[in-house]
Order: C-alpha cells, then sequence, then structure tokens
C-alpha cells in the first residue's frame, strides 16, 4: 500500500533512451522479466534506468536480470542507524557499459565480479554503476554493495518508507519500500529469491519472510544474527523488516507448512483481537487454497505491527504485516483473508505494471466477499448489492477506473470496492462454474510472475467461450456508476449483510 512519489516521474532520467529494453513490458510473456531482450550492438551500452512503466517509468532497470538477493545487516534500533552488505547475483541480459540500481542510502562501496566499480547517483533513486571490465550478454554479475544510513532521516518528498517504531523499525511499504534498506531492480517485473540476515542487540526480535533455516546465532557484542529465506521468486516491494519487541507464535498448518505469527507487545489490549484474527491463517490459507489453487510459497504467517506505527497492512510474501488499526474494534478476520488472498494475487501473480493494480486488490476484496459467502455473513451478491447502493452516482467514487486509476490513485477506493464489484460483474457474466475455473487457471498460468488485465480478460473469455469487452469494459474502464446486470438489478434498498462493518472497517485503512 501506499505511497506513490508522482515527482519520481519527473526525475527521470531518459538520456539513455536508446538503450530501453525492446517491447513493452508485461505484454505477451508469462514472464516479462526472464525474457527481455535487447537488440545486440557492437558496443555496450548503458542499462536502461527504468523499466517504462507506465506509472512509475524509473522503477526498475534494464539491462540484467536478478536471481538472488543476499542482504546482511546490522541494526541499531535506539539511533535507526542500518549498515550492512546485499550481494545481488544477477545475469546482463545486454552489452552492459554500466547499470542502474535502485537505493537511497550512503554508499560506501560497489564491487562488481570481484573489481571494485564506480558508482554515481542520478535521479530521486538511482545508483549508476560502472564496472571496470564491461559486461556481456548472458554474463553472471555478482554485485557486492556497502552502506549505511539512517534510513527514517532518508527523505523523498519529505517522506521515508521506512517506518521507525517505539522498539525498533518496519521496512513495509506498496510500492516504494526497497530503496530505505537494499539495492535492488525495484519493479515486480525483475522477481528473485532473497536470504534476509540482521543483526540486532540481544532481546530484540526480527521477522521477515519466508522460512528460518536456523535459530538466530549469538554474535560478539552481546548481539543475535536472525535469518530468514525466501525460495520462491518474489518482487522486491514485498520483503520486509520487523524489527522489536515480538512475542512469536509457530505452528504447522494443514498443508505441513511451518506457521510464524509474531505479535509485537506493545499492543497491550489490542493484542488478543490481533491474535483471534492472524492465528486464522492457516485456516484461511487451507480455504483459499480450495479456490485459487496450491498455496504458492513455502510458509504462513503474520505479523501484528506496534502500536502506533503502520496505518495500513501489506500483503509482504508469505507473512503479511498489520497496523494496529484494524483491532481497534475487535477481531477482523477479513484484512487476514484480504492479505493471504493476495498471495496468490498480487505476490506470486505479479502485475506486469502498476497500472494493472486492479488484479491486486480487485481480487483480494473480492475474496472478503466469497469468506463472507463462506462464513454465512453475506453473500457475495448481497455484498454487490450494498456497496453499490453505498456510493451514490454521483459520488467521485465511480469517476475512478479500477482498470486504469492513474499513478495518484493506485490504492483508491475505487480499486478494491468497484475492483470487487467488477469481478463479480464477470462472475455474473460467466457462471459460477467458469469463474471457479477461472480464478485457479490464472494462479497456474502466471505463478511466480507478472499478468496484464488484458491476459486475464483472454484467458477468461477462452475458458467461459464468451466475449467479455462489454463487462471489462463498463466495470474497469468507464466513468461514472454503471448499470448492474438485469437479473441483479435490485428495486429496494438492500439489507446490510453481516459482514459489511467488518469489510467496511478494513478497506477504510487498506484504501487511501
Ligand atoms: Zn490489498
Amino acid at each position: 500500500m501506499r505511497r506513490v512519489f508522482t515527482a519520481a516521474i519527473a526525475a527521470l532520467t531518459v538520456t539513455t533512451a536508446g538503450t530501453l529494453v525492446t517491447g513493452t513490458p508485461g505484454q505477451a510473456d508469462a514472464r516479462p522479466g526472464k525474457s527481455r531482450s535487447v537488440a545486440v550492438s557492437a558496443a555496450p551500452k548503458p542499462g536502461s534506468p527504468g523499466l517504462g512503466d507506465p506509472y512509475f517509468p524509473d522503477y526498475g532497470n534494464g539491462g540484467y536480470d536478478v536471481d538472488h538477493y543476499d542482504v546482511r545487516l546490522r541494526y541499531e534500533p535506539a539511533t535507526d542507524r542500518l549498515s550492512g552488505t546485499t550481494t545481488i547475483l544477477a545475469t546482463a541480459t545486454q552489452d552492459l557499459s554500466r547499470f542502474n540500481l535502485d537505493f537511497l542510502l550512503d554508499v560506501e562501496s560497489v564491487r562488481v565480479n570481484g573489481w571494485t566499480a564506480r558508482f554515481d547517483r542520478e535521479g530521486v533513486h538511482e545508483l549508476v554503476v560502472t564496472a571496470p571490465r564491461g559486461l556481456t550478454t548472458g554474463q553472471p554479475m555478482t554485485v557486492v554493495v556497502t552502506y549505511s544510513g539512517v534510513p527514517s532521516e532518508t527523505l523523498v518528498d519529505g517522506y521515508s518508507g521506512w517506518t521507525r517504531t517505539v522498539d525498533g523499525a518496519l521496512a513495509v511499504n506498496e510500492p516504494e519500500s526497497a530503496w530505505w534498506w537494499f539495492p535492488s531492480n525495484d519493479h515486480p517485473l525483475d522477481k528473485a529469491t532473497w536470504d534476509i540476515s540482521v543483526s540486532v542487540p540481544d532481546g530484540v526480535e526480527v521477522i521477515s519472510n519466508g522460512v528460518q533455516p536456523r535459530p538466530p546465532l549469538a554474535e560478539a557484542g552481546n548481539r543475535m544474527r536472525w535469518g530468514w529465506r525466501s525460495t520462491k521468486p518474489g518482487a522486491t516491494y514485498l520483503a520486509f523488516l520487523a524489527i522489536g519487541q515480538y512475542d512469536i507464535v509457530t505452528d504447522t498448518a494443514p498443508n505441513g507448512q511451518q506457521v510464524i505469527n509474531a505479535y509485537s507487545t506493545t499492543l497491550g489490549d489490542r493484542k488478543p483481537a490481533a491474535r483471534a484474527s492472524i492465528e486464522r491463517t492457516a485456516e484461511v490459507v487451507d480455504w483459499a487454497s480450495g479456490i485459487f489453487g496450491p498455496y504458492p510459497f513455502e510458509a504462513q504467517g503474520g505479523v501484528a505491527a506496534p502500536i502506533d506505527s503502520l496505518g495500513f497492512a501489506l500483503e509482504t510474501q508469505t507473512r503479511p504485516v498489520y497496523g494496529p488499526g484494524f483491532w481497534r474494534r475487535g477481531s477482523n478476520p477479513y484484512v487476514v483473508v484480504h492479505e493471504n488472498a493476495h498471495q496468490w494475487f498480487g505476490d506470486s501473480v505479479s502485475v506486469a505494471n502498476w497500472s494493472n493494480i486492479w488484479l491486486n486488490e480487485g481480487f483480494a476484496s473480492y475474496a472478503e466477499w466469497l469468506w463472507s459467502e463462506a462464513q454465512g455473513e453475506g453473500t457475495a451478491q448481497e455484498l454487490f448489492d450494498f456497496t453499490y447502493a453505498d456510493y451514490p452516482a454521483d459520488d467521485a467514487f465511480w469517476q475512478v477506473l479500477p482498470g486504469n486509476p492513474g499513478a495518484g490513485a493506485v490504492f483508491d477506493g475505487a480499486v478494491y470496492d468497484r475492483g470487487a464489484m467488477a469481478l463479480h460483474q464477470i462472475r455474473l457474466a460467466v457462471g459460477d462454474d467458469a469463474f471457479f475455473r477461472i480464478l485457479p487457471a490464472w494462479t497456474a498460468a502466471h505463478r511466480y510472475g507478472n499478468g496484464t488485465i488484458a491476459e486475464f480478460q483472454a484467458l477468461a473469455e477462452q475458458i467461459s467461450g464468451l466475449d467479455l469487452d462489454p463487462v471489462f469494459t463498463t466495470w474497469l474502464f468507464t466513468p461514472g456508476r454503471p448499470t448492474p446486470a438485469a437479473a441483479t438489478r435490485t428495486t429496494t434498498a438492500p439489507a446490510q449483510p453481516k459482514s459489511w462493518t467488518q469489510i467496511r472497517a478494513a478497506h477504510q485503512l487498506l484504501a487511501r
């Protein structure tokens, strides 16, 4: 979720436009990040400073493809000082004279394949690396960046994506998060695996993605080094850190995977509600697996963030992080359903570019309606009727297009609520039998990759045998309140479904 830098677009360096990757990212290829190609040229050229995202053209970089990040850090909660080394394993996808990483902290040194490399700053977040020897297409690259800084004081537009908390920090944000803690190719098109280790003073907990391959190791100076491993490809914004005082609860899920939940000790009387919600994660994942297809990742869990920290929740891979506001009025399993549905829609199948955000938020929101239906707390149709009636025709809500909301409205409420309404209209158009074949077919076809709305429409049309252009155009790409399918139009004021209050409360924090 959450913060969109329109200023970053203006700062895009376009002096290397001739080296932009060929083709539009995200079109046609199931895994565009793995198949980008560039015309062969006689002389090595700079890698592009962006991947051409229509909303954030300077996010990510061209000319190489990352396979793995090894992030090895040291953190001081008392001062918010972060230091360490990230080792990037990548492959050159063109003959490179230089290439960019996205990063904000102070860099001490960069090495490429063992050689000390020159580095410069450009734009808002570009670290330009020039190796003493050029790199050729297909050549393995090992890039070692040593750095330090105080992330909470490292600001872009007066803002840091790193949250300092009462007892530590959270690296949790969307789409900008990695800039403040590890150098990366920061766009969902370039997925990679990662290992994260952080040394902290003894008594401090460090939570991150994936599995814990070993218990924390004692280090000199009364410190402990925590390690986490993500073995499935992920987008950089889905990597996270939660550092502070946490109670950790472990268990085994129905599918045999490890469940690791963590609860900030600062939550006070909100902690029981947090536990009553997040402890249902394995049940939610088990339920969702029956609808969306096999769970794509290697571990499960959730993190309840400290009091006075995040104002939202994020679907960080394998282990979503929840702000304290969700537990203000008691438990809320709907936000747990939302964030875990993202493990399929957003995390395993990521947007090919940020204009496709409906593929994340529309689907995670609709998962809440399906959960409500399964729990007997209101059917998806009842939620559609009530949501539709809740936004009057002249509400500005209806002017935002879920299928292309604009860079400044990626997390607008319409992407969530009208997004869910759009999926419900698609369900009505194709029928339940086709609809519940389309969802797992989509997650299977684009597993660990990327997708576009056009690709989803094509798949839905292929499975249903129907022309779905009218429903996609009407519900995703046309301003104004559409008229629902005739069969579902209600004439009387719809009754409020039981689940409405909790879904509304969750969306008030999730959407901007
Ligand atoms: Zn979401």
